[in-house]
């Protein structure tokens, strides 16, 4: 049977992520440095997985409300208030989905209408453009530059809006380059979603991992904004929770009561007991987070020194748990650079390509990996780019 012509035509047109297809090539080898998913290297803390271990004990296996517990989201709704600043209700505003990835999806499909374009700031996070090509939506990048600290500047973002711009993706601090944008720079976009009456979902899945005392300031606390934004956020970052699955959006009671309806009817509810360490997550996980933030915090400033000490230039990214530093001196693209690395000295870091064209003559590398890993990654990157 000929497949190609079964597969629906905007699904075909989605290429396949450049992570995956570079993580295959390492699959099965052990002799293998990895840099390369974003995945924390800590298991999620015990308190935690205790708290799912209770809930399956004590017989807890069913489906919960569509929206999610509602103790879970109380303890969101608490959560957010604290920590961002924004007041959200409960019984209404509150939608536990299966992580951020869940929430960034049906947000798309409740608001798009074929044809209507999402702008968002690049080199981003692999699924954001076929996110919106699923959801029959156009993909607008605005490419962000090193020299800006690979910060969406309003200037440029205003460029790109157009009578069909709907919506606007902001993630920060931001996979791949741990970019946090400055409060200029927010309350400058945020007049913008203003005026050109954009929706703005924004994607604060690493809000927790900020260093040097950078605050936190979520677009959606900014006058004028928690009308039009979609708050996403979830546990697989911070609270080392990956595989857990469990994320949420805050939002408008119309907007939530729009995502829920696909949500229900797709996934029903995320997990039981996933929600329940959740909560446990939220309620007492804060200790351990600030732990496991300071031993990024350290392995950033490692990483960061290292590679401009080779010679390979990279700033210092405020958040997150990526660096991305500057290949282009070595003539090599991006690729060949990740590819030949790998090859030579079995060190896996991600080309800066994956993440759009605009990461090209870059190189994402993770450091929630272990410090010995690391200083042996750069021993090993080291003694690469010397030989080029
Ligand atoms: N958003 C960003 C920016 C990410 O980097 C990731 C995962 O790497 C996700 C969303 C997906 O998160 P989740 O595990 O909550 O689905």
């Amino acid at each position: 049977m000929d497949y190609t012509a079964k597969i629906a035509r905007h699904v075909a047109s989605i290429p396949r992520s450049g992570i995956r297809d570079f993580f295959e090539l390492v699959q099965g080898r052990d002799d293998v440095i990895s840099l390369g998913v974003g995945e924390p290297d800590f298991v999620t803390p015990w308190h935690i997985r205790e708290a799912a271990i209770y809930s399956l004990e004590k017989g807890q296996t069913t489906y919960t409300s569509n929206l999610g517990l509602l103790s879970l989201r109380k303890s969101i709704s608490k959560y957010v208030s604290g920590f961002f600043d924004v007041n959200y209700d409960p019984a209404k505003e509150v939608l536990v989905t299966v992580g951020v990835s869940e929430a960034i999806d049906i947000a798309l499909r409740a608001l798009l209408n074929p044809g209507e374009e999402v702008i968002y700031h690049e080199p981003c996070y692999v699924s954001y453009s076929p996110s919106i090509v699923m959801a029959h939506g156009v993909a607008v990048a605005v490419e962000t530059t090193k020299e800006d600290g690979f910060s969406l500047k309003p200037e440029a973002l205003e460029k790109v809006i157009t009578p069909k711009s709907r919506i606007l993706m902001l993630n920060f601090p931001t996979n791949p380059t741990g970019s946090v944008a400055s409060n200029e720079d927010l309350e400058g976009i945020a007049k913008l979603a203003i005026k050109h009456d954009l929706i703005v979902l924004t994607d604060e899945i690493y809000s927790e991992l900020r260093y040097d005392g950078i605050q936190h300031v979520s677009i959606a606390s900014l006058p004028g904004m928690k009308e039009r934004t979609i708050l996403m956020h979830g546990f697989s970052k911070a609270f080392a929770m990956t595989g857990f699955r469990l994320g949420y959006a805050c939002a408008p009671q119309p907007i939530i009561e729009a995502m829920m309806k696909i949500h229900q009817y797709s996934m029903l509810c995320a997990p039981i007991m996933s929600q329940n360490a959740a909560i446990e997550a939220l309620e007492n996980g804060g200790p351990q987070m600030l732990m496991m933030k300071e031993s990024y915090h350290q392995r950033r400033d490692f990483l960061v020194k290292r590679f401009n000490e080779i010679g390979l230039d990279c700033h210092t990214p405020g958040g997150a748990f990526y660096v991305f530093p500057d290949i282009r001196k070595t003539g090599l693209s991006s690729k060949e650079f990740a590819m030949g690395l790998l090859e030579a000295e079995s060190v896996a870091a991600v080309p800066g390509s994956a993440f759009g064209s605009s990461g090209e003559g870059f190189l994402r590398c993770c450091y929630a990996t272990g410090m010995e890993d690391l200083r042996k990654a750069m021993e090993s990157i080291e003694r690469f780019v010397s030989k080029i």
